[in-house]
């Protein structure tokens, strides 16, 4: 009997990496985007055509490449990140290991002119699908421009699953707008269709929020902070009254870099208690700082979704971080609750760490949330801001990820929903999409 097993050649194995790494055009940006902050850049300016589909283009004034690492970064595992697993354990960049720029370059047409300040002549280095193309020396400024043409143009199985240019943008949109709340200190443009949509200075956090949001909605959010040796949280609540039916204004940023985490979500909206309605989604924007060591990024193929080692701790002083926030603006988020938990109980609060431990942890949850059905809060018609943030509301995505509801007043079905929801997060990643051969 003849052997049948082959090796796969590299440009179709980074075609199937691909599958993971890049999802849509917003992949893209994010990729590189991440690329741009991790070379340590004072301004970045992304530049989209065709929701992305045509054009992607990040100009950086970072440190640059020279020549010859300029070729080599379109290479699998090419990266000057990870030289060790300790490295590894304690990457502080959610990146892909090596993996991005071979992957986009597999599946678009890439461009990428880079010069370092030390240089006096930068270079321009061409892949198309994988294929080198070319690499000549290029008079260009210190920094990195990086082109990625026609997403998917060699897969077109891919590119048909894309969705409409309002939802692919709306996705690019959303992970600009994560990283310039991020990175405050960097000035950020952004140009859609030759269209600007942000145009926004180096500065504070506070210059930043006014900037994409607007002074009134600034105004009325509530700052909350907390140090302890584990972590520390810094940031902002909105108040109940901005709390939306939609998601899409929770921001929580880990160690610089923008993430999801169910039980942050579930710690905050749970701080809330009743001052929020069922379904309703409060306005945050926590940064929390952490060591690397604590947390898995690998728990999302994306790297977005990502664990911590405690998330008890991390529940505990979430929830009484933000309860604190609310009470010092005068609002009352905690309620004695009959016979199960104090207002500062939150001690009692037990998370589920597996899923096996399901049943005790319904049963625990239940106390943490009421038992009893809580009055709504009447709250005053607080309309500062809401009017700007209205007109630049954002329609609800076909595919956003599910976030956990507020704990309150549960049901015995929503806690078996809400349990699920935990769980879920423990769950192995599904399978990457099977590419089109
Ligand atoms: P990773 O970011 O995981 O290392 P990438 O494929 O995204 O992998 O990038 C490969 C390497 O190319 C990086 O490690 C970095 O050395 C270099 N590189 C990529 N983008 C830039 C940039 N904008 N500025 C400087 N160097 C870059
Ligand atoms: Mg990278």
């Amino acid at each position: 009997m003849s052997n049948v097993i082959q090796l796969l050649p590299q440009a179709l194995a980074n075609q199937i990496a691909a599958g993971e790494v890049v999802q849509r055009p917003e992949s893209v940006v994010k990729e590189l985007v991440e690329n741009a902050l991790d070379a340590g850049t004072s301004s970045l300016t992304v530049v989209v055509k065709d929701a992305g589909k045509a054009l992607i283009q990040i100009v950086d004034t970072g440190c640059g490449m020279t020549p010859d690492d300029a070729q080599l970064a379109f290479a699998r595992h090419a990266t000057s990140k990870v030289r060790t697993y300790d490295d590894l354990e304690a990457i502080h960049t959610f990146g892909f290991r090596g993996e991005a720029l071979a992957a986009i370059s597999s599946i678009a047409q890439v461009e990428l002119r880079t010069k370092r300040m030390a240089d006096e002549t930068g270079i321009c280095v061409r892949v198309d699908g994988g294929q080198f193309r070319s690499a000549e020396p290029v008079a260009t400024s210190d920094g990195t421009s990086i082109a990625v043409k026609n997403l998917f143009y060699n897969t077109p199985g891919r590119r048909n699953f894309l969705k409409s240019n309002a939802t692919e943008f709306r996705h690019i949109l959303d992970t600009v707008q994560r990283v310039a709340l991020a990175n405050p200190e960097i000035g950020l443009s952004f140009i859609a269709d030759d269209e600007p949509i942000y145009q926004l200075k180096a500065g504070s956090l506070p210059e930043r929020l006014q900037a994409v949001f607007g002074h009134n909605f600034f105004d009325g959010l509530i700052p909350v902070g907390e140090t302890t040796e584990y972590l520390t949280i810094s940031g902002y609540v909105g108040r109940p009254q901005f709390a939306r039916k939609a998601r899409g204004e929770q921001f929580l940023f880990l160690n610089g870099r923008p993430v999801q985490n169910r039980l942050v979500h579930h710690a905050v909206t749970s701080a809330y208690g009743h001052l929020l309605s069922k379904g309703e989604y409060p306005f945050y924007l926590l940064f929390l700082t952490i060591d690397p060591k604590h947390v898995d990024v690998n728990v999302h193929p994306q790297k977005l979704e990502v664990k911590f080692d405690d998330e008890q701790a991390i529940y505990r002083l979430l929830m009484s971080v933000v309860r604190k926030g609310l009470a010092q603006a005068d609002l009352a988020p905690t309620v004695e609750l009959p016979g199960t938990l104090k207002t500062d109980g939150f001690e009692t609060i037990r998370i589920p760490s597996t899923p096996t431990e399901s049943t005790a942890g319904t049963v625990r949850f239940a106390a943490a949330s009421s038992p009893q059905p809580m009055p709504d809060a009447a709250p005053s018609r607080w309309v500062s801001g809401f009017t700007e943030r209205e007109a630049s509301r954002r329609p609800e995505s076909d595919d956003d990820r599910a976030y956990d509801r507020p704990a309150r007043s549960m049901s015995p079905a929503d806690q078996t929903e809400m349990l699920a929801g935990l769980e879920a997060l423990y769950r192995p990643p599904a399978p990457p999409e099977t590419l089109p051969s």
